[in-house]
């Protein structure tokens, strides 16, 4: 790998979900080490974005691309995209019954770093896995038991969590992006994503924060913060700004874009009517 950090760029991105256009022209770069928070009012289009990122079928790209390090990964399956170091954490994670949360990583980790590798063929050795994932969670304060458990079956807020950034310390992603609603993360769920990503984050990292969290982005300072409005990013700036929203909410981001709030308003209108 080069020594320069590697760049995750989104160019002019177009999405549409089921024909209905939801992005409208998307720009945004993050690099290896950056943290950026996106905000926005709910429907605006961030979990679209996060969706279109890493390859669900569901978001059609109608125009523009995504690319790593110059590479564009548009037409890449999922799988494709988080062996080029990709990860989301999904806002709302699937339950599986019947796997263990240690089998399941040791699946993901080995596809991740081995690439080649055929379904069927062996995983990752055990002993060594084993070695890591007790050291990993030694580290981020994470009971052994938790390995044995069944992956986010009855897992409370906390323990979801605590499950993604398990995941993303096993699987050391380039890029992060991490969709978390802003309503329904208890205060212990909070807390464990704040203090586990500021653990983790570093050079090595670029991470997408979708939040609106005062907590996750103090202990989390984005160097960038973008608002996004009717699919598209309407203003970009420092941690300021992400504390300005937090404190006055939209409604000057409304006013200073009245077109991008006439066509959220249009948007409102036509789904309540559809
Ligand atoms: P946000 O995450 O900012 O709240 P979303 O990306 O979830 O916004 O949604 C943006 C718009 O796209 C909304 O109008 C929503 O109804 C629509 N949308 C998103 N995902 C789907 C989907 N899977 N099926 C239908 N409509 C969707
Ligand atoms: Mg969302």
């Amino acid at each position: 790998m080069s020594q320069q950090p590697a760049v995750l760029k989104i160019e002019n991105l177009h999405v549409g979900v089921e024909g209905v256009p939801i992005l409208k022209g998307v720009d945004l770069e993050v690099r290896q080490g950056e943290v950026h928070a996106l905000m926005g009012p709910n429907g605006s289009g961030k979990s679209t974005l996060a969706y279109a990122l890493v390859g669900h079928p569901k978001y059609e790209i109608t125009e523009g691309s995504i690319s790593v390090d110059g590479s564009p990964i548009n037409e890449l399956d999922p799988c494709e995209r988080a062996r080029l170091g990709l990860f989301l954490a999904f806002q709302y994670p699937v339950t599986i019954p019947g796997v263990r949360v240690a089998d399941f990583l040791r699946h993901a980790v080995t596809n991740i770093r081995n690439p080649d590798r055929k379904e069927g063929e062996e995983l990752m050795k055990m002993r060594e896995f084993r070695k890591e994932l007790r050291e990993t969670m030694k580290q981020l304060n994470i009971d052994e038991e938790f390995a044995r458990r069944y992956l986010n079956d009855g897992f409370s807020g906390g323990e979801k969590k605590r499950m993604e950034i398990l995941q993303l310390a096993m699987l050391k992603p380039r890029f992060a992006i991490l969709d978390e609603t802003d309503s329904g993360l208890d205060s212990d769920a909070v807390r464990v994503v704040s203090e586990g990503l500021s653990r983790l984050s570093g050079p090595h990292m670029g991470v997408l924060i979708i939040t609106h969290h005062e907590r996750l982005l103090e202990y989390n300072v984005p160097q960038h913060t973008h608002v996004m409005l009717a699919g598209r990013i309407v203003e970009t700036g420092d941690a300021s700004l992400a504390h300005d929203l937090h404190a006055n909410g939209y409604a000057g981001v409304r006013e200073r874009h009245p077109e991008a709030a006439a066509e959220e308003q249009a948007a409102k209108v036509q789904e309540t009517t559809a």
